[in-house]
């Protein structure tokens, strides 16, 4: 399975990185070994010294396809969830700085955070789903999908018309603004619609 990665789906993150605001999603892959195993504490990788938390919304895809329209795209997915998107900050910047591809700072082992999944049916509009993340029991980042530049299903539409979606395949939606560093003995939660789905310890 992969993960399939938005950048740059909320104005207020596009401003606070200083990035411009792209025509298109900003699309990158995480391997399947940068997944933090369950229960699992996250330890900040050697190579950095400025790892930033994102919290995302996620969708997993439940069916293979390819040249999704976005109005058959909920037909690819019944759950929703909520992770984290770690990023070595000063690596990626460095990378940027030389044109050169983003994923050795995001995709080594256990950048990517991925909480309990819950049932679409759960929610009445995907389009409005409230999202927070608590770093030491106070929140750092909240906002809603409403927000998001592109929609899930938008999402899902375009990437398909570059990956064949398969079953089990994770699409992190993209970060609104707050991101921050973490640092040794940080805990972080996240929420969504009132309901934690992960909690993750800083070592
Ligand atoms: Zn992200």
């Amino acid at each position: 399975m992969k993960l399939i990665c938005i950048g740059r789906n909320y104005t207020e993150h596009i401003k606070e990185l200083e990035n411009e605001k792209p025509d298109n999603p900003v699309v990158f892959i995480k391997p399947d070994s940068a997944i933090l195993p369950k229960e699992q504490d996250f330890y900040i990788p050697e190579f950095s010294k400025e790892v930033h938390y994102e919290v995302e919304v996620l969708v997993k895809i439940k069916k293979v396809g390819k040249h999704i329209d976005a109005k058959f795209a909920p037909g690819y997915y019944d759950e929703v969830g909520l992770g984290i998107d770690f990023t070595a900050r000063d690596l990626q910047q460095k990378l940027k700085d030389k044109g050169l591809p983003w994923e050795k700072a995001k995709g080594f082992d256990g950048a990517a955070v991925i909480g309990e999944w819950l049932p679409k049916s759960n929610f009445q509009d995907l389009n409005n789903l409230h999202f927070s993340l608590q770093k030491n029991g106070e929140i750092v980042q909240e906002a809603s999908t409403a927000q998001m530049l592109w929609k899930l299903d938008d999402l899902i539409s375009y990437v398909s018309r570059f990956f064949t979606l398969k079953k089990g395949d994770i699409i992190f939606t993209g970060t609104p603004a707050g991101v921050g560093k973490i640092k040794p003995n940080d805990y972080l939660s996240g929420i969504l619609e009132g309901k934690e789905l992960f909690s993750v310890k800083i070592k």
